[in-house]
């Protein structure tokens, strides 16, 4: 154990992040020669939280990582595929399958799910955040709420969900950008005064540090957005992070520092908003007039997906628990509707109902523990991410 209560690298690639019963498993089967055995698990998930109709699959890279160099062949969607809990057909869709003796990953069916599920909820989180926000940016300014061992993969996550910037510096650093934020209430409180702080921001900072103000510590966000017009040359944005208790209509705080700034000529100072926003919210305020929101709690907090993975098919044969479809499934998609199909021929692809073809949508991305396909990067998962969102609704 380091010095915080969080796994190192090492405890999880060990397993010691398992559940006990997995070990005590291993444990029996050890004891009757059955851990060579080979099998196929699946990962399904019966329904999503919240009624969400789809999500977004994030996380398989470092699974793949953990199975790398072990014995096992494992197939997956590409990382940052929007898919449905079920087909049409009501079949639970496999986002991932591995395959090999029963004893090479019998373990760290834990860990597996909880990169996958923990990612995919953020991930979908803040994808129906910036879809709600129709174009508009969306940061994700969460890691606060969670461990801090966790900011890297809440970043990466709600990156690739959608989320154009992440506040994290390490979270930017896994992503490969730079990180986002603007200013604090406890800057405005220690320089003394809004315009001392405005003011010090603007010549302090790099240029190419957005000119961002947040303009609620002390006094009215429109008075105190006139403040920053005056005092921070080359103002792009007003941030508004009302308090709970001066909230009575958010929306008509938006419109009203709106109206302020174009009625004194400053119709390029967007209108910035976080705090307590979820994908609604965003809706809403972008409606009435914002530009830009930073999602924290909702987007950290997401909900998880609840994948389960389970044995489907032992020494050749199908086999499952009541309640799963047995048998070595093969995913297709229609690559114009990008709709799912499950089928039991890998050679028979589905057609879909549009009428087109549907194509092979797993990729084999271990063979023997060997990785056959590089790692993506975060940005190229995203933009596909945005592709598939287009003409999705939450
Ligand atoms: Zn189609």
């Amino acid at each position: 154990m380091g010095k915080f209560f969080t796994a190192n690298d090492e405890d999880i690639q060990r397993g010691l992040t398992t559940d006990v019963y997995f070990q005590r498993t291993e444990e029996i089967l050890g004891s009757r020669g059955l851990l060579g055995v080979h099998t196929l698990a699946e990962f399904t998930v019966a329904s999503l939280p919240e009624s969400w109709p789809w999500a977004v699959l994030c996380g398989t890279e470092e699974m793949v990582r953990m199975f790398e160099g072990k014995d096992v062949d494992l197939y997956a969607l590409p990382e940052g595929s929007v898919f449905t809990a079920r087909t049409k057909k009501g079949i639970k869709l496999p986002v991932a399958r591995i395959e090999g003796p029963y004893g090479q990953y019998c373990s760290f069916e834990a860990p597996a799910l909880g990169f996958i599920c923990y990612a995919s909820g953020v991930a979908t989180k803040s994808a129906r955040c910036k879809l709600a926000a129709d174009g508009r940016s969306v940061l994700s300014f969460g890691v606060r709420r969670m461990h801090p061992a966790m900011a890297p993969v809440i970043d990466r996550s709600s990156f690739i969900g959608g989320c154009d910037g992440v506040s994290s510096l390490k979270g930017a650093e896994v992503v490969g950008t730079k990180a986002s934020g603007t200013m604090p209430h406890s800057l405005v409180i220690m320089m003394g005064d809004q315009r001392a702080a405005f003011r010090a921001y603007g010549e302090t900072m790099d240029p190419s540090v957005a000119r961002v103000a947040l303009v609620d510590t002390f006094y009215d966000e429109k008075v105190e957005a006139m403040m920053a017009v005056e005092e921070m040359p080359g103002l792009q944005a007003v941030r508004l992070d009302t308090p709970g208790s001066r909230r009575g209509n958010m929306a008509d705080i938006v419109r009203e520092v709106r109206w302020e700034l174009d009625l004194h000529g400053h119709p390029e100072v967007g209108v910035f908003v976080t705090g307590g926003l979820d994908e609604f919210k965003v809706k809403e305020l972008a409606a009435a007039g914002a530009n830009g929101f930073g999602v924290g709690t909702s987007i950290s907090n997401a909900p998880t997906v609840d994948f389960a993975m389970d044995i489907v098919e032992k020494d050749g044969m199908p086999i499952a628990k009541r309640g799963k479809f047995a048998g070595r499934k093969y995913v297709f998609r229609c690559p114009d509707c990008l709709e799912y199909e499950v089928t039991l021929d890998r050679n028979a692809p589905p057609r879909c109902s549009c009428g087109k073809e549907m194509r092979w949508a797993e990729v084999k991305v271990l063979e023997k523990g060997r990785r056959l396909v590089p790692e993506e990067r975060a940005d190229h998962i995203r933009e596909r991410v945005l592709q598939q969102l287009k003409g999705m609704s939450i």
